[in-house]
C-alpha cells in the first residue's frame, strides 16, 4: 500500500483519478463512506472504488433498507399508539 488513496479504476474511461464522494442524495455522509463511493474525474462516473464496481445495487440496497427502517420505527410507534389507546 504505497499510495492508500489509490481506488479502483473507472469501470467507464478505465482512469484512476477518482475522489470520494462526501455526500450523496441516497447515502448521506455514511452510505459513501460505507461503499467506498467514488467520483471519477473524467468522466464524472460513480462507482465503488474499492471493486471498481458500479455501486447501484449497494446504493438500492441501502436506500431499502433506511427506508424499511424508517417504516418499521413508524409502524413501531403507530402500534404503540393503538395499544396505548386501548388500555
Ligand atoms: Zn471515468
Amino acid at each position: 500500500m504505497q499510495n492508500p488513496t489509490q481506488y479502483a479504476p473507472c469501470p467507464k474511461c478505465g482512469q484512476t483519478n477518482a475522489k470520494k464522494v462526501g455526500y450523496t442524495w441516497w447515502g448521506g455522509a455514511l452510505g459513501p463512506r460505507m461503499f467506498t463511493h467514488v467520483k471519477c474525474q473524467s468522466c464524472g462516473t460513480q462507482y465503488n472504488g474499492k471493486s471498481g464496481q458500479s455501486n447501484q445495487q449497494n446504493i438500492i440496497i441501502y436506500t431499502v433498507v433506511s427506508f424499511a427502517i424508517a417504516f418499521c420505527l413508524c409502524g413501531g410507534l403507530a402500534v404503540v399508539g393503538v395499544l396505548l389507546q386501548n388500555q
